[in-house]
Order: structure tokens, then C-alpha cells, then sequence
């Protein structure tokens, strides 16, 4: 028979879906910032399921995305539980911003390091985004897996592309090999160098607490997408149907395409960015990318693919600076 489920000061019987929320950060008025929180309780047996999303505070298409997958779930017919976090890093979210830019223009060095996500484990007397990596945290090291959505920073765009950490990082990172290949976004990014890997992010250190984690990128940083977050919502829901958590068959792409890395591509002229190849292209060789004129109106820059690829990432600014990405490929 279920139990009752006890997420922080919450309590949630069997069949039951809670909202709660979880005090972590005490601001200069006395106010405290706290993690929104939703603890479902199923009545059958099954995993313990971690959903987070905006620990970049831009990155709204992953909070509906959540709202929409946890609607989709009745409690009492729920196997396991599920602990969603749909905004982790509040702060951020009321700047709609990466980062908590008040804090950082007040006290820039103490903001140092500056993005939760790359603060994992945390630390609850560390700064602002060691604090909030702590909080998460303590929730991620209790379940028995985690999904941390995302979007690119405003300016980008992504494909839906399950980023996964190495599998040097253990056994758990395996798992969550498997994991995204159930999830279904169609796009797999399996590398082995660059910030997605790094010691310190999210679902590098979730793995190596043997909680299997990957990051899912959808959509655009600042933007709310109702084709996102029907797609993101699809995605969650195949994760649940795969850990036998819901009933019913996954919904699955026609194709899908595992890749081994990125390339960014990047403005060596600054002026307009003036896109050709589209998001989700595949591209060849030579084929045209993006042109970039200058404020005169003269064609400055040509940006060709240097090598085969896929358009996994389009930069959506209406000008770059010399050095700024204009597309990112993934290659095969
Ligand atoms: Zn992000």
C-alpha cells in the first residue's frame, strides 16, 4: 500500500498532486525567495521522477512545458512520484534575465560564480547561486531521476536536442543515455568536451550521485512557444510512459539523429545578420549559412558550413558583433 511522500515542509498522501513552495534565499527587505514547488504522489510503485526547469531565468518555454506535462497526470493512476521544481532559480525569472541581474550589478565579484547551473552540488553558505544549486540539489539527491529543461539565452534558438552528460561519469550517466533515448526529441547530443559535460553542471553532478540526468534544450531564451511546449509536454510524457510511472505508448519522431558535437559558427565582421539555412536543416559542405551586411547595406561576410552538418542552433538577433555565433551545427 502507498504512503505518504514528504518533499521539505510538504505533505502529500497517495493519489495526491501538492503545491508547496520551498523558502532559500533571504533578500535585503526580509523578504525570501523561494523554489515553486509540485510533489504528485502515485498510488502505484515506481521511480521517483525530478522535473526542473528555468534555472536560467529567461527560459519560460520549460516552465509551461512542465505545467502542461504535470496536467497530463492523474495522481491516482500515477506509479512512483514525481518532485517538479518549474522555476529554479526565481531570482532569475523576475529579472527575465540568465542571471539574477540586480544581484549582479550590485555585487558583481561576490556573484562570482554567477549561473546556478554550473554550481552543482552547491553550497548552502556559499553566494546566491551556490545557494540555489544547494537547494535544488537536496531535492535531485533523493529521487532516482532528474530532467533539467532549458532553452538557449535569448538570441538563440535550439532544435529539441536531449544534451546528455559523459558516460565516464558513471553508471547513472548511462541510464540516462537510455533515458533520453525514450524521451523521444529527436535530436541526441552525445559529446565529450564543452560546458554540457563539465564538472558542476546540473545533470553532470546529478549522475554522479547516481541520480540519471540530462539536459533538454527547446526552443528560445525570453519567448513561449505553444509548439514548444507541446513538443516539451510530448518528451516529459514519454519519459513517464518509459519509467512505467503512466500508461500508454510514447509518441515517437520519424527519425532521429545522434550526434557527436557542436560547432559554433561565428560573425567575423559585425553588421545584420540576415539567416538562410533554417533550424533543423541538414546542411553539406559549402552550403550557404547566413550573410551578414553591414549598417551601409553591404554584403560583409558569406558564412558557408565548413563541414556536413545540422542546423541545431540559430542565433535570432537581427545583428551580430565580430566574434558573436551565428548558427551552431551538430555533427553526426
Ligand atoms: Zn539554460
Amino acid at each position: 500500500m502507498s504512503k505518504s511522500f514528504r518533499v521539505a515542509n510538504l505533505e502529500v498522501g497517495p493519489g495526491e498532486k501538492k503545491r508547496g513552495s520551498i523558502p532559500v534565499l533571504n533578500l535585503a527587505d526580509g523578504s525570501n525567495v523561494s523554489l515553486p514547488l509540485v510533489v504528485v504522489n502515485g498510488t502505484g510503485t515506481g521511480p521517483t521522477l525530478y522535473l526542473g526547469a528555468a534555472i536560467h531565468g529567461d527560459e519560460v518555454n520549460g516552465i509551461a512545458i512542465l505545467a502542461r506535462a504535470l496536467a497530463q497526470v492523474d495522481p491516482t493512476k500515477l506509479g512512483g512520484r514525481i518532485v517538479c521544481v518549474p522555476v529554479q532559480h526565481p531570482l532569475a525569472l523576475q529579472s527575465d534575465h540568465r542571471l539574477p541581474v540586480s544581484q549582479f550589478l550590485k555585487s558583481p565579484l561576490d556573484q562570482v560564480p554567477h549561473d546556478a547551473w554550473t554550481c552543482f552540488p552547491g553550497d548552502k553558505n556559499g553566494n546566491v547561486a551556490q545557494i540555489f544549486a544547494a537547494a535544488i540539489f537536496s531535492l535531485i539527491r533523493e529521487c532516482d531521476y532528474a530532467l533539467d529543461i532549458h532553452t538557449p539565452t535569448r538570441g538563440g534558438r535550439y532544435v529539441p536536442i536531449s544534451i546528455l552528460p559523459h558516460t565516464s561519469t558513471g553508471p547513472a550517466a548511462v541510464r540516462a543515455h537510455q533515458m533520453a533515448e525514450d524521451m523521444g526529441s529527436g535530436w541526441i547530443m552525445k559529446g565529450d568536451k564543452g560546458m554540457y559535460v563539465a564538472d558542476g553542471i546540473l545533470c553532470v553532478e546529478a549522475c554522479k550521485a547516481n541520480v540519471p540526468c540530462f539536459t533538454f534544450e527547446i526552443g528560445e531564451g525570453g519567448r513561449l512557444e505553444e509548439e514548444c511546449v507541446a513538443t516539451g509536454a510530448r518528451c516529459v510524457s514519454n519519459v513517464l510512459k518509459s519509467l512505467g510511472m503512466i500508461d500508454g505508448e510514447r509518441e515517437l519522431p520519424a527519425k532521429t539523429y545522434k550526434m557527436r558535437d557542436f560547432l559554433g559558427i561565428r560573425a567575423n565582421h559585425g553588421g545584420l545578420l540576415v539567416p538562410v539555412a533554417k533550424l533543423g536543416d541538414e546542411v553539406r559542405t559549402n552550403d550557404l549559412l547566413c550573410r551578414v551586411i553591414n549598417v551601409f547595406g553591404d554584403e560583409v561576410q558569406v558564412v558557408k558550413a565548413p563541414q556536413d552538418g545540422l542546423i541545431v542552433r540559430t542565433t535570432t538577433m537581427g545583428s551580430v558583433s565580430q566574434g558573436e555565433r551565428v548558427t551552431t551545427l551538430g555533427l553526426l
